[in-house]
C-alpha cells in the first residue's frame, strides 16, 4: 500500500528554540505511526541539522527542506544545492511550492532542474502544483495541473517517479481559511492519479502519495484524509501550534 504522509511546512516561521520546542512537543505525544505512515517537518535550512537529529530515534519521522536550488554547485551565493542537503541526512525537499512559483519566479521547466537534482541525490521531492482562483472559476484547473505535471515530472523513468511525493495545493486555499471540500480534492486527486497511471502505468499510479494542502486543520483533515485519494496533507498554518499538527497526524 502507498504511504500516508503528514508533511508540517513552517514556511519563514518560527525561531530555533520555537522549532524545536514544536518538534519535540510532537514527538512527545506519544503518537504510534502505524505501518505505511509518515509525519515529516519541512523546516527553514538553518534549522535542518537540529532537526533532524531530534527526529533520528523515531521512526516514520523525517525532515525536508522547503527548496534546493536549480543547479549543481558553484557561484550562486545564497543559494542550497540538492547535494549539501544530502551530506546534512535530509530526507525531502518541497519543491514547486506556489509561494516560490510566484514570489521567486519559478517555473516548470526550472523545477524539472531541481526534480532531477533532489533525485540525484537521494531527496523524496513533495512536488506542489495546483491552481490559482481565476483558473478554478474557469474550470479548468484539470488542464492547468496537468501541465505542471507534464513540463516539471514527465521526463522522468518510472523508476524515479516512484520517489516522488505531489501535494495537490489549490492556491485560493492556502493560508486563506478556504478548504476545497472534500469532493473538490478528490476529484483532483483522482484526477492526479489517472494522468500518471496514462503515463507511467497503473502500478506506479496507485503506489503515488498524493497530499492535500491549503487550510487543512484538525477539523477538517479527518474528512479530507477518509477521501480515497487523498493521501495526507501539506500543512501551514495547523504544523505551528503541537496539539493541532498531532491531531492532523492522527487523522491519517
Ligand atoms: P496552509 O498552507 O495550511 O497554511 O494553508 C499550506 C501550504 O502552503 O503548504
Amino acid at each position: 500500500m502507498r504511504k500516508k504522509i503528514a508533511a508540517a511546512n513552517w514556511k519563514m516561521n518560527l525561531t530555533l528554540a520555537q522549532g524545536e520546542q514544536l518538534i519535540n512537543d510532537v514527538l512527545q505525544a506519544g503518537i504510534k505511526l502505524p505501518e505505511g505512515h509518515e509525519v515529516v517537518f519541512a523546516v527553514p535550512f538553518p534549522y535542518l541539522m537540529r532537526a533532524k537529529a531530534l527526529v533520528k530515534n523515531y521512526p516514520g519521522f523525517y525532515v525536508a527542506a522547503q527548496n534546493c536550488y536549480s543547479e549543481k554547485s558553484g557561484a550562486f551565493t545564497g543559494e542550497v544545492s540538492a547535494e549539501m542537503l544530502q551530506s546534512i541526512g535530509v530526507d525531502f525537499v518541497v519543491l514547486g511550492h506556489s509561494e516560490r512559483r510566484e514570489y521567486f519566479q519559478e517555473s516548470n521547466a526550472m523545477l524539472a532542474k531541481k526534480i532531477d537534482l533532489a533525485l540525484a541525490n537521494g531527496l523524496k521531492p513533495i512536488f506542489c502544483c495546483g491552481e490559482p482562483l481565476e483558473i478554478r472559476k474557469a474550470e479548468t484547473q484539470n488542464e492547468y495541473v496537468a501541465r505542471q505535471l507534464e513540463e516539471s515530472l514527465y521526463h522522468l523513468t518510472a523508476e524515479q517517479m516512484q520517489q516522488v511525493v505531489i501535494a495537490y495545493e489549490p492556491i485560493w486555499a492556502i493560508g486563506t481559511g478556504l478548504t476545497a471540500s472534500a469532493a473538490q480534492a478528490q476529484d483532483m486527486h483522482a484526477y492526479i492519479r489517472a494522468q500518471i497511471a496514462n503515463k507511467y502505468g497503473k502500478e506506479i499510479a496507485l503506489g503515488l502519495t498524493i497530499l492535500y494542502g491549503g487550510s487543512a486543520k484538525p477539523s477538517n483533515a479527518g474528512e479530507l484524509c477518509a477521501c480515497p485519494d487523498v493521501d495526507g496533507g501539506l500543512i501551514g498554518g495547523a504544523s505551528l501550534v503541537a496539539a493541532d499538527f498531532t491531531a492532523i497526524i492522527g487523522k491519517l
